[in-house]
């Protein structure tokens, strides 16, 4: 297929706009479904993942390819929720628009909001789609002055409803200034009641597009007339520009404006070519290259997504840049350095598959069961290797420890685990060592409890999400001398071991050290380590809540032995013994990991994070204004940060956001202290 019929674009908006309704519709439109799937009864072709039916939201992208009067669109449908952002940054990376869904009657959400910022960063063209007209509470006119505030002023309506509410009727297109009515779409003329209005929105969406071409602002000013077709190039110029972001309006639900958005899409967005060049990093050297959108040039494409499935395997979507790829071949993965062998080549309609032979420039299809491509990895060919830059994922601040709900579980846990992490990269997990927990961490509660339902669903391991254990450790604020003499009797052969000790507390990040200052033969060197092993063990249970012991010196410094009855294991139970004796000693006291916080909020919010960061024990380090946000960096104790994520989402509606990283351990509070010890004593 020529690269000027392919548009890719993505669906995008706060969850519950209509994207996945939308999205159903332009299919139908199409013709490439027979019939119309309802989100509220789980028949859409978008969401067919179990998951996704049940919760009635979109939680994976979806590749929904059609053909719309001889141009291929690539739509990609995404998830609205928070927490599955990680899928709507990987779509727009292949994508050379968006579609950005407004409801007529919520208007503008925060998380419409956010994507917004985003698409502004990257400067892709787009059209806004007000949806829902049809809706009790809706009000275009309403939701287009919040957009304009919102958004951007550079929205402006291309369209107006006829009616709204029940009496929504159909759509006025102010460049071919015809009425469409109904699902037909059936051409009218307009609506006396509408003439006015309509004749203002054209024209100042005519005084908008003319600005891109100075023949177009002299003719303009001159009061010439101008032609439709010039309108629409300027409109697309503008469009791709981001001087101009058109605003369709209409039903999903309804199949009302759907027609027009198709023909939208085709007129306005850029095709992949149009779009300009993708710049790449030569692998071999270590410089940049421009990568031309177009058949001709050396094969290289770009992975950005991978799907794990029990039954169809692993399928990773990949985004062709330039040449083509015939099935049954080879390609060269350029960030792993190897031969991939590729069969099949599929394009996907939601979940069904169809086989293509090949697959051009600027198109987008999925590979089956690729040996070791990852999300974000380039395949292109061995004699012209290039990386393309990865996709920037979000921090993954939200963490719960898991664990298998039974031993059979455990196996099975270490073979699912990294399959579903495969394709959820923004998915982290570690091993935490001092707690010999393993820990994943993803966007909020949402994001973990999808991946526990996945490694349910998919892979039928059931696991437990808790709170990760916070990792205190204990040690001491005074010096002191501790001795501690094993000795027993028994029958024939004794027991004799006899250690004297000092303990000092080292400065913060100390660690634990051993020193041993025995000479004259106190104790007989051959013993010394078995002291040092007792203690050893020892440090790995604290006394006042069985944490281990950090920051802290033992010298071994006098002892005494006995010829016969002495042992390794008796000076081992010496050492130990002496250490837990002086710690009792040594004014024990708990610490605790602290975190640097980096938060980034909106001014508004600036008094309420920091009041909340107080009862979290935080302390402000400094605040840097940025434009009209704000970069506040707290300390603060890890155990109060658990649920940050959380908490910092709802109280700034989303739109704040941390990096998190650890900074050092720092003493409990004694009111803290016991709150930790008798929780201890509980789990215990
Ligand atoms: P998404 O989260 O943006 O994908 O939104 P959905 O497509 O899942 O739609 C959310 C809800 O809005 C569902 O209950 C839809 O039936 C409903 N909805 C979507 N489009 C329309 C529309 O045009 N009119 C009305 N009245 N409801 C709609």
């Amino acid at each position: 297929m020529e690269i000027v019929q392919i548009r890719n674009f993505s669906l995008v908006s706060h969850q519950g706009a209509g994207k996945t309704s939308l999205a159903e519709s332009m299919l139908f439109a199409s013709g490439a479904t027979e019939r119309m799937g309802k989100v509220d009864n789980g028949t859409t072709v978008s969401d067919y993942d179990p998951i996704e039916i049940d919760r009635t939201m979109s939680i994976n992208l979806s590749l929904l390819p059609h053909e719309w009067k001889g141009t291929k669109l690539n739509l990609i449908d995404t998830p609205g929720y928070a927490d599955f952002i990680s899928e709507v940054k990987a779509s727009l990376r292949v994508s050379e628009g968006a579609i950005v869904v407004v409801c007529a009657a919520s208007g503008v959400e925060v998380g419409t909001e956010q994507t917004w910022n985003d698409l502004e960063k990257m400067n892709l063209p787009r059209l806004i789609f007000v949806n829902k007209v049809d809706r009790d509470n809706a009000d275009f006119f309403r939701a287009l002055e919040e957009i304009q505030l919102s958004l951007s002023p550079r929205c402006l309506p291309l369209q107006l409803p006829i009616g709204s509410q029940s009496d929504f009727q159909g759509i006025v297109d102010l460049l071919a200034m015809k009425a469409y009515i109904g699902t037909a779409s059936q051409e009218a003329e307009l609506p006396s009641t509408l003439q006015e209005q309509t004749k203002n929105a054209r024209e100042k969406l005519i005084e908008a597009a003319v600005e891109i071409d100075d023949d177009l602002i002299g003719k303009y000013l001159e009061g010439a007339a101008i032609s439709t077709e010039e309108i629409v190039t300027a409109v697309k110029k503008s469009t791709i520009a981001g001087k101009l972001i058109p605003v369709f309006v209409g039903s999903a639900l309804g199949s009302i404006g759907i027609r027009q958005l198709l023909d939208g899409i085709c007129q306005y967005l850029p095709s992949p070519e149009e779009s300009g060049v993708v710049t790449a990093t030569k692998a071999t050297k270590d410089n940049q290259e421009e990568v031309k959108v177009n058949a001709e040039s050396p094969f290289s494409s770009f992975v950005f997504k991978t799907s794990a499935d029990p039954y169809v395997g692993k399928l990773s979507y990949f985004r062709v840049y330039s040449g083509s790829i015939s099935s049954n071949s080879q390609i060269w993965n350029a960030n792993k350095n190897n031969v991939e062998r590729i069969g099949q080549i599929f394009t996907l309609l939601g979940k069904t598959q169809q086989t293509v032979p090949q697959l051009a420039a600027g198109d987008i299809g999925v590979l089956a069961r690729l040996d070791s491509t990852t999300t974000g990895d380039t395949l292109c060919t061995r004699e012209h290797p290039l990386i393309f830059p990865g996709i920037e994922f979000p921090p993954a601040n939200f963490s719960l420890s898991i664990q298998p709900q039974t031993k059979a579980d455990l196996d099975k846990m270490s073979i699912a685990l990294p399959r579903v992490c495969e394709e959820d990269p923004a998915i982290r997990v570690h091993r935490e060592p001092d707690t010999n927990e393993f820990i994943v961490s993803g966007i909020g509660d949402s994001h973990l409890e999808i991946l526990k339902e996945k490694m349910r669903r998919k892979f039928g391991v059931e696991v437990i999400l808790k709170p990760p254990k916070i990792p205190y450790k204990e040690t001491i604020t005074a010096p002191t001398r501790a001795e501690y003499k094993h000795k027993k009797q028994s029958g024939g052969h004794g027991q004799y071991g006899h250690v004297r000790i000092e303990l000092e507390p080292l400065p913060k990040g100390g660690g634990f050290e051993f020193a041993s200052k025995i000479v004259g033969g106190a104790i007989p060197q051959n013993y010394v380590p078995s002291v040092e092993k007792g203690i050893s063990e020892a440090k790995q249970e604290g006394v006042l809540a069985g944490y281990p012991l950090a920051d802290i010196k033992v010298t071994l410094y006098d002892g005494s032995f006995h010829p016969v009855d002495s042992s390794d294991i008796a000076f081992k139970i010496a050492g130990a013994q002496a250490l837990k004796k002086g710690l009792a000693q040594a004014q024990p006291v708990l610490i605790e990991p602290i975190m640097k916080l980096t938060i980034t909020v909106p001014d508004t919010y600036i008094g309420d994070i920091t009041s909340d960061l107080n009862t979290k024990r935080g302390r402000v380090l400094g605040m840097t204004p940025d434009g009209d946000y704000n970069i506040i960096e707290v300390q603060a104790p890890y155990a109060e940060l658990l649920r940050y994520a959380i908490d910092l989402r709802s109280m700034t509606q989303g739109r704040g956001s941390f990096v998190m990283e650890f900074s050092h351990y720092e003493e409990v509070p004694p009111h803290v202290t016991q709150k930790v010890i008798n929780e201890q004593k509980k789990d215990g």
